[in-house]
């Protein structure tokens, strides 16, 4: 058996992946800004080191694998844009490479990051604020969603997702993970009947969108079965898995891209 972190651990898809963990028999240390081992708020420079710290003395030892499932969806209010890019980006990157030495002690440990098939369905999401992220910058990210005024959160989500998925694929094949057995994974969900999704079910303004957004299969997902996706990219079967995207999504990134290659 072995131990995994996974944050946002307290609702939705990563409560779900902590408990078939937990069913499975692994130590699982919870992060999250309540009903968590560890509770800490991602959204902040110093909420993000405590985690690290927090976590890694949980740990005493090598850390078998990571799920990054904290996020904000959307949504709405005056702060929402800064709360996304902070929890949705930094709150994956900053605590990734504060675990990266115990990950690489297990030899052969996995990590998945939720992404989202946002990364390829908004369109034209601003390419400044992915850089911006990708630069370590929140305020110039910000600053570069300024005129987008009400859509600003839908870009910042798009943008933060896009820039995660990024820094997966090219930290993925580096020596400092790849080359340290790590191995570094994404996986986008599209809507997923979460507290997130329902809360933008709930909103006037979003969910005309949502409901309104192609889903060949139709309907939304379940949260267990993509906690199911999730737990198998942390298993043996994924051993040869390194950098990959895994887009479940009901096909609304095939509708959208089929030809985008
Ligand atoms: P959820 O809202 O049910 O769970 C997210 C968890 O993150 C919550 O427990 C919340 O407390 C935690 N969190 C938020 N801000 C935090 C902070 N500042 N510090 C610590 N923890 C914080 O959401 P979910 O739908 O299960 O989403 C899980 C992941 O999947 C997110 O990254 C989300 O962006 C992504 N995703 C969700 C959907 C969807 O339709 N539900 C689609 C694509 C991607």
């Amino acid at each position: 058996s072995g131990v995994y972190v996974v944050t946002g651990s307290a609702s939705g898809m990563g409560k779900e992946v902590a408990a078939k963990l937990t069913a499975a028999g692994h130590r699982v240390i919870g992060v999250d800004l309540r009903d968590a081992d560890v509770i800490a708020d991602l959204s902040t420079p110093a909420g993000r080191q405590s985690a690290v710290a927090a976590v890694l003395t949980a740990a005493s030892g090598p850390l078998t694998g990571a799920i990054l499932a904290a996020g904000l969806g959307p949504g709405e209010g005056r702060n929402r844009s800064r709360l996304i890019t902070e929890v949705n980006y930094f709150g994956v990157v900053e605590l990734l490479e504060g675990w990266r030495t115990s990950l690489a002690a297990a030899q052969d440990a996995k990590v998945v990051v939720f992404s989202s098939n946002s990364t390829t369905t908004v369109p034209a999401v601003p390419r400044r604020t992915i850089n911006a992220l990708l630069a370590g910058d929140t305020d110039r990210a910000l600053r570069s969603l300024r005129m987008y005024g009400r859509v600003g959160p839908v870009m910042a989500y798009a943008a933060s997702k896009i820039a995660v998925s990024h820094w997966v694929r090219r930290q993925a094949t580096s020596p400092k993970w790849a080359g340290a057995g790590i191995r570094l994974n994404a996986l986008a969900p599209g809507a997923i009947l979460t507290p997130l999704l329902e809360e933008q079910l709930a909103s006037p303004t979003e969910s005309g969108a949502v409901q309104r957004f192609p889903v060949p299969i139709g309907g939304f997902g379940e949260p267990g079965k993509l906690a199911d996706w999730a737990v198998f990219m942390l298993s043996d079967a994924a051993d040869f898995l390194c950098g990959s995207v895994i887009f479940v999504d009901g096909g609304s990134d095939a509708y959208f891209r089929a030809g985008d290659w």
